[in-house]
């Protein structure tokens, strides 16, 4: 155990900086979206232009961004993924690196007027940049918080994130650099613990080669990082699908817990049963047009999801692509 309480068993410790930036190229929802981004579960906290924060426990908040502008054209990304803050004892957790280091900042501020002190420990649940981009705003002068990830997520920020060019309008003059693990979460599960509250840390797969999910237990509440998804159709750019099922069942196991998707706003797991819906029409029309020799191109086009999982808006118009790319690759 360290100063925090943290228990390290299987923990490693290394830090290395580099990288640089790439944008996401996300385009603009419809109203839907914005319809669906300003549901809450109670009354904020705080509200930003770009982000919420609900409580949703003693100690326990969640980060909803709303990355939509009221006329559902492209707002403010300083966040853009959802996250949270969750504060024990003898520590502070927060869930996710977020979009910029602006949005970090901002989080680390909000920690600090919530719990009385500024972030301890951060976990990124995957490496894509809109939960890791944002890792070097925690930092307060040279010292910063723990740095929570897998290795795979590790190597997998370094590698994608790390060789990326800043982008065309990227607002940051020089890349941030791509932060790594200063505590590495061990494959299966790990705990955290923050004093009067533990924290447990779930190694999966499936939206990416190497995800996590910061699960409490009383009240049970699930931040799913991107294995889920509430209102805004998934990015299956680097899924493996049937991995993805799998984690998503497990994730959603116990109707009443409360989860914190990785986009869009928060819901019961119960609640979230149209977002196993959607995976499954992504999943039965992808193994149809696959059967039937259709290129993957036009079996993404000619795609559209049930109106009876309500609505589900596109961040990009190739996320349908994607997703059945990503079927085609797993059925050969
Ligand atoms: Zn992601």
């Amino acid at each position: 155990m360290d100063k925090c309480g943290c228990d390290r068993r299987g923990f490693l410790g290394h830090a290395i900086g580099c990288g640089a930036w790439v944008a996401l190229a996300l385009t603009a929802g419809g109203a839907t979206a914005r319809k669906s981004q300003a549901r809450t579960l109670s009354d904020p906290v705080v509200t930003t232009p770009f982000a919420r924060i609900e409580k949703l426990a003693e100690g326990v908040w969640a980060v909803v961004s709303t990355p939509f502008l009221p006329d559902g054209g492209r707002g403010d990304r300083t966040t853009l993924s959802n996250g949270g803050i969750i504060a024990g004892r003898d520590a502070v957790l927060v869930v996710e690196g977020f979009n910029t280091p602006a949005g970090a900042a901002w989080l680390s501020d909000q920690a600090l007027a919530l719990t009385g002190r500024r972030p301890t420990h951060v976990v990124a649940t995957h490496y894509h940049l809109d939960h890791v981009g944002g890792l070097a705003g925690f930092r307060q002068g040279a010292t910063g918080p723990e740095l929570l990830m897998t290795a795979r997520t590790g190597s997998l920020s370094a590698e994608r994130n790390g060789l990326a060019k800043p982008a065309e309008g990227s607002p940051f003059a020089k890349a941030p650099p791509v932060l790594l693990p200063t505590m590495v979460v061990p494959e299966g599960e790990a705990t955290l613990d923050l004093g009067d509250r533990k924290v447990r840390l779930v190694a999966r797969t499936g939206h990416t080669d190497s995800d996590i999910s910061v699960e409490v237990d009383d009240p049970r509440i699930i931040f799913g990082g991107d294995l889920l998804w509430n209102g805004i159709f998934p990015n299956y750019v680097d899924a493996d699908p049937l991995k993805l099922s799998t984690a998503v069942k497990a994730l959603l196991a116990e109707p009443s817990a409360l989860t914190v998707p990785g986009h869009g706003p928060l819901a019961s797991s119960r609640e979230l049963s149209s977002y196993q819906g959607v995976l499954d029409a992504v999943e039965a029309a992808a193994r149809r047009a696959h059967a039937a020799g259709l290129p993957l191109e036009q079996a993404a086009t000619s795609f559209t999801l049930p109106a009876s999982l309500g609505a589900w808006t596109l961040f990009n118009p190739v996320f349908y692509t994607n997703a059945f790319r990503a079927w085609y690759r797993v059925l050969g």
